[in-house]
């Protein structure tokens, strides 16, 4: 009685189309760093096989990719930090982000045996990864000198582009359209909520992630708002149902308390399969398509739901918790926390499916 978690290839072609007709005229490189948010290589990136390049987060993501995908550009967002792995890029054909001056000056030291692609990272107000502005003309000319055959391009990334009121995504891009100008090389900047956000910000390649997924990358809305269709559908199993009196209070702490003699389905799934523990009571479920609230805390391998409204539940019914009829968007609210979160942490316990 595993839960399992549906991924619909058709629902990420989709997505994958929607980003091409958004950034028209863009290239793409399809974010699936984290075993693609969850969904699982290399599934999805065969899914995704439309996209002009993919994205993953290191040089261990990287390699095994490249064993499925012989001649895809692979970008490795963080790049490398020795040697070693700065000549296993190379001999692989993997691109290299270099965003600080300990990188340049391996790739300086470098004696590479091939040409490498490299993005060079400016940090325009994310303040994380990137080289100060200041730094950026000084640090193409150095690349533009070195022995190695470089293919340049120049990059940054938005702090907050998911909150539309924010005025930093807009400086943001302001800083990287002022530094960058000059230069002939490839552009990007957008993630999936810069994709959806404006069109300015689409330059050479866009880099979405989450909206592939079906999910609506800004604070507050839904995916069908944007035309994405959620990817994944995760469901479990009834395994009972009880019958509570009025005052009994359920799960562990004894956190809810019943207000009526009512009837509670108890679901195998908990945060052992990546469902998360801080969902509240009241977060909803689906069951034959009626939601249904969380009641208690949720357990390492069930939760409990006030079946009231959804008094023909019986044993071995499916219950739907993400996907399908119900955002995860929802469910990420009620848990304090976000749909990137939710997709990433489910855990090898739960089957998934491709279809
Ligand atoms: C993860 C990541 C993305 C994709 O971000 P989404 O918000 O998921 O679209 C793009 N660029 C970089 C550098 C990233 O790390």
């Amino acid at each position: 009685m595993l839960a399992h978690a549906r991924i619909s290839l058709d629902a990420l072609r989709h997505n994958l189309s929607r980003v091409r007709q958004l950034a028209d005229g863009a290239r793409v490189m399809s974010v699936i760093k984290a075993n693609a948010y969850g969904h699982g290589l290399p599934e999805t990136a065969e899914a995704l096989g439309g996209s002009d390049a993919f994205a993953v987060a290191n040089i261990d993501e990287a390699s095994r990719l490249r064993s499925h995908f012989p001649d895809k550009k692979i970008v490795i967002l963080q790049g490398v930090i020795s040697q070693e792995a700065l000549s296993l890029a190379c001999k692989l054909n993997l691109d290299v982000v270099i965003h600080h001056e300990q990188q340049l000056l391996l790739l300086q030291q470098a004696k590479l045996s091939e040409a490498l692609s490299v993005w060079l990272k400016v940090d325009t107000g994310m303040h994380r990864l990137g080289l100060p502005a200041e730094q950026l003309a000084a640090a193409i000319d150095r690349l533009q000198g070195c022995s190695n055959e470089l293919n340049i391009s120049l990059m940054s990334h938005f702090a907050n582009a998911d909150d539309q009121s924010d005025p930093l995504t807009e400086q943001q891009f302001g800083m990287f359209e002022q530094l960058t100008g000059q230069y002939n090389y490839s552009k990007s900047i957008a993630n999936s909520a810069g994709i959806l956000a404006k069109q300015d910000y689409h330059l050479d390649w866009v880099r979405p992630g989450i909206m592939l997924y079906g999910v609506n990358p800004f604070t507050d809305g839904m995916p069908s708002e944007l035309q994405l269709q959620p990817v994944m559908t995760l469901t479990a199993t009834i395994i009972a149902i009880q019958h509570f009196s009025k005052g009994d209070r359920i799960g562990y702490g004894g956190t809810w308390t019943c207000p009526e003699d009512m009837p509670v389905a108890v679901i195998a799934i908990g945060y052992g399969d990546g469902y998360p523990r801080h969902a509240q009571s009241g977060t909803p479920v689906l069951i034959n398509g009626t939601p249904c609230p969380l009641v208690g805390r949720v357990s390492m391998d069930m939760i409990c739901v006030d079946i009231r409204q959804a008094a023909s539940a019986r044993v071995g019914d499916p219950v739907v918790l993400w996907g399908e009829g119900l955002p995860i968007e929802v469910v990420a609210e009620h848990s304090n926390t976000i749909a990137y979160e939710l997709l990433c942490k489910i855990t090898g316990r739960v089957q998934r499916e491709y279809s």
